[in-house]
């Protein structure tokens, strides 16, 4: 059954249409050109929005930006914008999509966005919980038959937007973007109407942010995420001398997977 929908490496949620390439656009787009399969889920269409004349046109500017990151699938689901909560049905409807694309690293909000939109915090619920309800066993009614998939990893991500401090959980972490950082940019501009002539001081913004945190690691520049469970090592040299990462990870498919510091070498 589930042939009919093309096994997914990661999947990035986003709560709207333009989310997931402001928080780890250039994470994604250095994912696909690893060789990766990478998938976007939009819990909402965004729409209405001020300058948006048409929830077709925010789909196509969405379009347009999973073209400019190659990421493979983009699927928008019709959880409503602004009254956006963390629900039973929401869990499943995302749970459902999780096992029919079966990521191996699921990709989501990580923390409030005080003074944004209050759909963001809703989102992280319904995605950890999304997570969870993809492998239960014993409810296949509830989600379609679809098999049961369980996830092997998760990371939360940052908005480039008003926090200075991060969750304190976990392990934070960079990921290089320096040679996808225009790309991310360009991902984030086909969203005309979100981002018209006087909201262009967001793209300095994002890349300021980006520049630091990969400054941090070295890198010129870099996504920063944060783990749930602290990250651990098999080998303490790569880890530290090449400054690759192996994330943790648990579950019938882990040995048999590549990370992203396999993935890594062989670039
Ligand atoms: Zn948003």
């Amino acid at each position: 059954m589930s042939d009919a929908y093309p096994q997914l490496d990661v999947i990035a949620v986003g709560a709207h249409p333009d989310d997931v390439e402001i928080a780890c656009g250039g994470t994604l787009a250095k994912l696909v050109k690893l060789g990766y399969k990478v998938g976007i889920i939009d819990l909402t269409n965004g729409e209405p929005t001020p300058r948006c004349p048409d929830p077709e046109i925010r789909l196509a500017e969405a379009k347009k930006a999973a073209e400019v990151l190659g990421v493979q699938i983009r699927v928008t689901l019709d959880m409503p914008n602004r009254r956006l909560f963390d629900s039973f049905e929401h869990r499943v409807q995302l749970g459902k999509e999780f096992r029919k694309y079966r990521p191996k690293l699921v990709l989501g909000f990580g923390e409030k966005t005080p003074l944004a939109s209050p759909d963001h915090w809703q989102a992280m619920q319904i995605t950890d919980a999304g997570i969870f309800y993809s492998r239960l066993t014993k409810w296949d009614a509830h989600f379609d038959h679809l098999p049961v998939h369980t996830i092997s990893a998760q990371l939360y991500y940052t908005l480039a937007f008003r926090a200075l401090e991060l969750p304190e959980v976990g392990s934070k972490f960079v990921m290089d973007i320096s040679d996808t950082l225009e790309q991310k940019l360009e991902s984030i501009r086909c969203y005309e109407t979100q981002f018209p002539p006087e909201k262009q001081h967001i793209f300095e913004r994002v890349k300021a942010f980006n520049m630091s945190h990969g400054m941090t690691a070295g890198y010129q520049a870099g996504e920063i995420f944060v783990s749930p469970g602290t990250i651990g090592t098999h080998d303490l040299m790569k880890f530290v001398i090449r400054g690759e990462i192996k994330l943790p990870a648990e579950g019938p498919e882990s040995p048999d997977e590549k990370d992203l510091g396999e993935a890594d070498k062989s670039s």
